[in-house]
Formats: C-alpha cells, structure tokens, sequence
C-alpha cells in the first residue's frame, strides 16, 4: 500500500518524483462479490471502506457510472459540522464528525480537515429562542454549542452588517468543532484507503438493472456486464429513485438542483463559516483563496448539474445584504448538484423491501458531513442485516409509522427542507 508522509515527499523531491504508484488501483470488474456498493461518491466508498476496515468484509466492488467524486462529493462547499435539534440527528452526526476528527490517521490521507468553526446567525428573538434551543438540545447529546452575541458574531467575522436594516444581527449559535474539508480528496482518501484492503473501485460501470429473484437481490446488470452478489448498497445521492424504481417500490425523495459559487482568490478574509439563514446564504473561504458560497434549492425538479440565473441573482443580493464588501468581488464559477430530497429533511440508512437491497440516500444538501458516519452506518447495516442503533430512526417507515424527523419544522415538503 502506497503510504504518504513528509519523509516520503522529501524522498520523492530527490528523486524527481519518479516513485509514486497510483492512489487507487483501476480495478475490472470479477463476475461476484460479496456486496456490491452501487454510487463511487464520498457515501458508497466510505461504506466500501468501513466494510473491509470495521467488518473485515474485502470482496466488494464500487461500481460507479463516471468518474468517483464527480457527483455531489466533488460539487459539495465542503461545510462539516453536527449542529442539530433532534436527538436522532444530532447524535448520529456528532458520531460522523468524531469520525472525520480521525479521518486522516484512518484514510492515510490529507483531507484537509479545518476545524474552524461554524456560526449560524439570528436576527429576531424568536430566531434568538430556536438557536438556544438547538444548543441546549446539542449539549444535552454532548456536543460543543455556544451562543455568541453580536460582538462574539464581530470578532468571528468582521465584515458582517451588524446593523443590516432588514436583518439586524442579534448574534449567532457557534460550533467551533464545526469546519470544512477538502471535498475531492475526502473521495481520493476513501478510494485509496478502501482500494488498500481489497476494495475494486470500478469506474465507467453503470448500473443499469437490479436483478432480482423471489424478493432477494442477485445482482445486478452494467455496462461493463452482469456482476452478482448476494447483498448490494445503494449510494447514489440524486439518482436512488432512479435505481428504485428498477427494483419496483416507490420512495418519498425528490430530486432538486442547488448551486454553489466560488469567488476569485483572495487573501484570508473569512475564516470561519458564516450562515444567515434568513437569507439564504452562507459562506466561507477555500484554502485556496476563493470565497465559497451558496443558498437555496433552485425550486424545481431536474437531473441538470447546472442551475438558474434567478437563483443566482437571489444568493448573491442575500450575500451582499450580509456581507456589503462582497460587492467587490468577481465571481469565478458556479455549478450545480442533484440534491436527494425527503419530505423531512433527514436520511434512509437502512434495508430496502427487497432482501439483501440497503441503502444510504435522502442526504438533501447537507450529506457531505455525513460522508463517514453514513458509510460507518451503511457498511454495519449491510455486514449484520441490521442498523446500528445511530441509524436505527432513518427509516423508510418512518412517515407510516408517524415517526418523521422533521429537523426544520418545515412539515413534509421535500422543496421546503
Ligand atoms: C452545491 C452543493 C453544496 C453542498 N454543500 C454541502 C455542505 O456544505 N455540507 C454538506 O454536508 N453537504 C453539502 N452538500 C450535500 C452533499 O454534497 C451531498 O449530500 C453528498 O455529497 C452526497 O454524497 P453521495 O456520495 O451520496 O453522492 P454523490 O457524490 O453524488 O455520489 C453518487 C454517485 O452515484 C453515481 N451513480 C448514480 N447513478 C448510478 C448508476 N446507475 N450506476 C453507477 N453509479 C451511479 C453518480 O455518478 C455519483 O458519482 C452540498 C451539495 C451541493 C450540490
């Protein structure tokens, strides 16, 4: 296993970098394995990696229709953090991010983890009330919460309008072990650790039939073939109902587009996370110098990576009302993701109607911080046909059952999430 260090830098410096061997093998496809992970995303590798690494489960195969990382992993702003209200969610997030506080050693891989804090701001007192809420909810599971106040708010960031006319800053709940994380290598990491102890990573394979035989999975068929397995996991973010729907039972998630942008490079000039929920914005600074940004779902549904100029214009006049010094930054590049919707914002990870058939999916637009626990979770779930007791609530039931997880309040509509 190709194993990365200063020394190993140094040594390769001399040697005019002759030395390095790919990070990941390109595997072909074998005729079985033990579980096939459909989805080559920051989800299926990380489940294909604690598989092999937790449960000492190594014949497994990635199967993913491009190239790994290109989905939602690689169009991600990168924002890791376990800030949340419900007991459910807020447990199995804060278990995610004790994961990535390790995942270096884990991977053997620089994924630019950067603990630098995460502030949502309030403007109203109501908004005031929620924020201590979720805190107190927070350090009751025992995560890291703090209410900072407006001078707290200034010191963490400048360059906010305190004093905003429509949105005046009231102050805002702080995770300081909250941060982002190199997105690409975070995929780079999971492959090459995962492909390290016998994982194949097999790209340009796409899934394009599930077969199914007296209500248990076999296999499935690609493009590259047939390839069998008594157990499969679905990791395919925007597409799982596309791949539901071949093995025939509906799913309550709709696909939605949501954009990001990234500023020219500049100087470090915001170094934290900075959210003003009221306006749909958010924003932080890539190690690179570029301000990364966002805000809302585009509204519609579609399987398009890219997204309107409407939404567009709505998150840069947000930024500007939060931040007015923004006005003089060009910006370099947008894109889009295709966001996996659930009528109450929180996740599946579990079994499927059919036998042997699992999934992680229903990450809406914040799955990337996810990425270890749901792989931790998915791979458990699919190596003892059980959950853990972290995803024991992320069920498919839950809404007959009248046990949604609704972390907004917003009620069962997946656009409002
Ligand atoms: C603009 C934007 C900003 C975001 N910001 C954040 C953030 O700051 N913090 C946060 O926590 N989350 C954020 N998210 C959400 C996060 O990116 C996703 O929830 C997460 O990356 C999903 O990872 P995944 O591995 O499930 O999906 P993906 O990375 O999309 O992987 C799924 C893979 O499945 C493959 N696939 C699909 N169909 C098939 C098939 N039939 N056969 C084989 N392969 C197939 C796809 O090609 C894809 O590579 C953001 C998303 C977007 C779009």
């Amino acid at each position: 296993m190709l194993r990365y260090s200063a020394f190993r830098i140094a040594a390769e410096g001399l040697r005019g970098n002759r030395g390095w061997t790919p990070t990941w093998r390109k595997a072909k496809p074998k005729p079985r394995y033990d579980v096939i992970v459909i989805g080559g995303g920051g989800h299926g590798l990380a489940t294909a990696f604690y598989l092999a690494e937790v449960h000492g489960i190594r014949n497994v195969a990635v199967l993913e229709r491009g190239l790994i990382g290109q989905g939602n992993t690689g169009r991600n702003t990168t924002i890791v953090r376990s800030n949340y209200l419900l007991p459910e969610n807020n447990r199995f997030y804060e278990h995610s991010l004790k994961l990535w506080e390790g995942l270096e050693q884990s991977l053997g891989y620089n994924v630019m983890m950067s603990q630098r804090g995460v502030v949502n701001l309030f403007h109203n007192d109501a908004q005031r009330n929620a924020a201590i809420r979720r805190g107190n909810s927070m350090r009751l599971s025992g995560i890291d919460a703090e209410l900072v106040d407006r001078e707290g708010v200034r010191a963490l960031c400048p360059l906010v309008d305190l004093d905003n006319s429509r949105y005046p800053v009231m102050g805002g709940l702080l995770q300081r072990r909250g941060g982002t994380a190199r997105h690409d290598a975070v995929a780079w990491g999971f492959a090459h650790a995962a492909d390290a102890r016998g994982v194949d990573i097999i790209e340009h394979c796409e899934v394009t039939g599930l077969l199914i035989e007296g209500g248990a999975i076999g296999g499935v068929q690609t493009t590259r073939g047939e390839i069998r397995a008594p157990k499969v996991g679905l990791a395919v973010a925007g597409h799982t109902t596309t791949l539901t729907d071949m093995a025939g039972f509906p799913l309550p998630i709709e696909t939605h587009l949501l954009q990001a942008f990234v500023s020219e490079g500049l100087k470090p000039l915001i170094d934290c996370v900075v959210t003003f929920g009221a306006g749909h914005f958010y924003i932080s600074q890539s190690d690179k110098g570029g301000l990364v940004f966002g805000g809302g779902l585009d509204g519609y549904n579609s399987y398009g990576q890219r997204g309107t100029l409407r939404e567009a214009e709505h998150v840069f006049a947000a930024g500007l009302s939060m931040i007015p010094a923004l006005g003089r930054l060009r910006a370099l590049r947008s894109w889009a993701g295709v966001m996996d919707m659930t009528p109450d914002g929180s996740p599946f990870i579990c079994k499927t109607p059919v036998h042997g058939l699992y999934m992680t999916a229903g990450w809406c637009y914040g799955g990337f911080k996810a990425t270890p626990g749901s792989g931790w979770c998915h791979a458990w779930t699919i190596a003892k046909d059980e959950p853990h007791p972290l995803n024991a609530a992320f069920t498919l039931e839950r809404f007959r059952e009248g046990r949604a997880l609704d972390e907004r309040g917003n009620g069962p509509y997946p656009w409002a999430q």
